[in-house]
């Protein structure tokens, strides 16, 4: 009998797993609580074989190869604009850069034929059983699935409704980060600095990011994400007056806490987290290719009869291997001027930009996932 799945969330990982669920012949819900898909974010990477060849099973490698924005480099420059130093589209753009919208797009356009999209309604509850889920929605009529998967992101409801509050999950890194479209041509980004805050252009998108604790600001709250922004950048120099003038007639906007996911269990029999609601970090440069991958194993292990714990068990060690130690916060933003200037005295050195580059490079060539027919 088919499995009917109900997938929350159609960022990344969610439409992965509508895409790679529909080619084994399961019936797939996916529910996005936005009222269509959304389209603000910067560009996302892919690095190494897993990232690629999954990419490729999934049947999206070629297209997304035509809309590569083949990388950009990132420069960080002072206020009048001279370079401090410079770090080469390898290393920001891994093998293949696409931007996100891009991406969920394609994810969403070929699971489309095998997928029914519920766009602008939301779970709000979950009773799971041994024969199903029953599922309730803000807007359409209560069904009953046989899996529901949360990927619905760092501030996941399924999390929530079937694991426990976002509290015990998510730990605040001391940063928000905020991205919104500016009338700009230049590819390259360009950073520019003071102690804590960053502001930075490129490729039609401005990006800020900028240290503070935990601020009572709701996430759902377009205007007030703009006060706020506008407030904390209030007389910075360089473009910053341009961006915020830019942010003044956004329509849309990314806005977040850079925040890190820890759960102790992404499982139960029939409830799955995927993405960024099971491992994610804001920013983490990992994110969006281990979300793919998790999407990628989880239809192969539901695909060939085996319970959630089988993608649990690999997942864990794959994911696990970056999240940790990741804290975007701390390398794009310093908190002080010390801080500033040692990151740009490091990053002007060769050697610590290679090595870092290797680095990344390694989380993404682990051999050690199955894959699938
Ligand atoms: C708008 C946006 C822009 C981003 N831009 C970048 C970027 O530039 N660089 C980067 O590295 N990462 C970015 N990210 C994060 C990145 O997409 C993820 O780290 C990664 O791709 C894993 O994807 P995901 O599908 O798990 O989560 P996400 O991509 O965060 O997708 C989660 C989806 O779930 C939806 N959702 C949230 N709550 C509910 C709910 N209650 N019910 C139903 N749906 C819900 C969200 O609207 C979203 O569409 C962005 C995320 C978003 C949402």
């Amino acid at each position: 009998m088919t499995k009917n799945v109900l997938i929350s969330g159609a960022g990344i990982a969610g439409p992965a797993l509508a895409l790679a669920l529909g080619r084994h012949g399961f019936g797939v819900t996916v529910v996005e609580v936005a009222p269509h898909l959304r389209t603000s974010g910067f560009a996302v990477d892919f690095r190494g074989p897993t990232h690629l060849g999954v990419l490729e099973r999934l049947g999206v490698l070629d297209e997304l190869r035509e809309l590569q924005t083949h990388g950009s480099a990132m420069s960080v420059v002072d206020e009048a604009g001279r370079e401090i130093f410079r770090l080469p589209p390898e290393f920001t753009g891994g093998e293949l850069e696409v931007l996100r919208s891009d991406l969920s797009a394609t994810l969403m356009r070929h699971s489309a034929p095998t997928t029914e999209y519920l766009f602008g309604d939301a779970i709000t509850g979950l009773t799971e059983t041994p024969d199903g889920v029953h599922v309730e929605f803000r807007h359409a009529a209560a069904r009953t699935f046989d899996i529901v998967v949360g990927a619905d992101g760092m501030h996941s409801a399924v999390r929530r409704l079937r694991f426990g509050p976002e509290q015990d999950f998510v730990k605040h890194l001391d940063y928000y980060i905020a991205g919104w479209a500016v009338p700009t041509t230049s590819t390259d980004a360009q950073h520019y600095g003071v102690p804590g805050k960053l502001a930075s252009v490129g490729a039609g998108n401005a990006m800020i990011v900028f240290a503070a604790p935990e601020l009572p600001v709701d996430l759902h709250d377009l205007a007030q994400q703009k006060d706020l922004i506008s407030s904390v950048y209030h007389g910075l120099g360089w473009r910053v007056p341009e961006m915020l003038a830019a942010l003044r007639d956004a329509p849309e906007i990314y806005f977040d806490s850079i925040s890190r996911v820890s759960a102790p269990a992404w499982t139960t029999n029939r409830v799955a987290l995927l993405g960024d609601a099971a491992w994610g970090v804001t920013l983490g440069g990992m994110g969006v290719g281990t979300g793919l991958v998790g999407a990628y194993v989880l239809a192969g292990e539901l695909a060939g009869g085996r319970p959630l714990s089988a993608y649990e068990a690999h997942m864990r060690p794959y994911a696990g291997r970056w999240q940790k130690h990741a804290h975007p916060g701390r390398f794009l933003a310093p908190r002080t001027r010390h801080g500033l200037w040692l990151r740009n005295r490091l990053f002007s050195t060769a050697l610590v930009r290679k090595s870092l580059l290797l680095s990344t490079d390694s989380f993404a060539k682990d051999p050690a996932l199955p894959t699938y027919a």
